[in-house]
């Protein structure tokens, strides 16, 4: 992990940081900057960054970003979540009342439906494809695949996790030009991105090498922030999905299908996820910028029973006005698709 940093410094060499004027995804000019952040979930640095939204497809993006150069060290290595757990004397009691209210704020929230369809696309594991993990961190659900008897596949920017997806006996592979090509055109069965195509700064690239790697048939899973969320207009520079500044370009439900279409695939779906955490952990940030919080790391917070209880009501209502903080893309290559085209 970096060094803490006095305040006003920051990780970006000079000319590490550019300004974007148009809208990276469709190219508009039309657009309005929407909040000033920085980095408020690694607290790498204070450096400010700046989003707009594009007035014609909606979507946020980072319009004073760091270059694809000068992002490595937004992306600290063994990052140690801290927690604080609260009142330590009554632990089990704490454990218990934790255990009630997450299952509480669970029933509230009313997600059975959203985890059906998830369960729905997951069951073509059990066909054993190509299983692709664009974005695979540790490896975890590369894991899963295998179970299934998949050959599994990893691809990352970060050379640590590769490390582990090899250590976990998983092909992990780089993303550059070199290692895309070890992959045969055609034969990826399933690809998933989680959280992963709102860092790409060329998600148009991106999308069309895993298109080709896909075999017709082969199906695509993507999750991601939900830039349309009542949570996103609601805490703004504190909104959690903006992780500012890694995420480069935030989509909402248009944006990512006309993107998912535009690529070639077809029976393209975008769902809401019923979610609470990311908009308590929003209200996290807002309180520790009050001072009436000290700093936490809030991916931690997840798992705070109260904290999603007093937002459960919050997160069915988004969800019910399809303005969830997450959503999910599906897509399809093809069958009729062959290489000749
Ligand atoms: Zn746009």
């Amino acid at each position: 992990m970096n060094m803490p940093l006095r305040r006003g410094e920051s990780r970006v060499h000079a000319g590490g940081i550019e300004r974007v004027s148009h809208c990276p995804l469709c190219g508009s000019a039309d657009t309005a900057q929407w909040v000033e952040g920085r980095d408020r979930q690694l607290r790498v640095d204070n450096e400010i960054f700046v989003y707009d939204r594009c007035g014609h497809c909606g979507v946020l993006f980072e319009s004073l970003r760091p270059t694809p150069v000068a992002i490595g060290p937004y992306y600290t290595e063994g990052y140690g979540p801290y927690v604080d757990h609260g009142n330590a004397t009554s632990r089990s009691f704490t454990k218990w009342l934790n255990k009630v209210a997450l299952a509480v704020s669970e029933k509230i929230v009313c997600s059975d439906g959203f985890r059906e369809e998830i369960a729905r696309f997951y069951e073509r594991l059990t066909q054993k494809p190509r299983f692709l993990d664009f974005g695979c961190g540790a490896g975890k659900f590369l894991d899963r695949a295998r179970k299934f008897g998949c050959d599994t596949i990893g691809m990352d920017f970060s050379s640590v996790a590769l490390d582990e997806v090899a250590r976990r006996g998983h092909r992990a592979l780089a993303v550059t030009d070199a290692d895309w090509r070890a992959i045969p055109d055609g034969t990826v069965g399933m690809v998933r991105m989680n959280h992963v195509i709102e860092h790409l700064y060329d998600p148009q690239v991106t999308l069309k090498l895993i298109f080709d790697k896909m075999a017709p048939g082969g199906v695509l899973h993507i999750a991601t922030p939900n830039s349309d969320s009542l949570a996103a207009d609601e805490y703004r520079q504190h909104w959690f999905g903006l992780d500012c500044p890694r995420h480069i370009i935030i989509y909402n439900p248009g944006a990512l299908k006309s993107l998912l279409v535009e690529t070639g695939f077809c029976d393209v779906r975008v769902i809401q996820e019923p979610l609470i955490k990311d908009r308590a952990r929003s209200w996290v940030y807002k309180e520790v910028d009050a001072g009436r919080r000290a700093p936490v790391d809030v991916t931690a917070l997840a798992d705070d029973g109260l904290l999603n209880l007093r937002f459960a009501f919050a997160a069915r209502k988004a969800a019910r006005r399809n303005r969830s903080d997450r959503i999910h893309g599906f897509a399809t290559k093809p069958l009729s698709w062959t290489t000749q085209r």
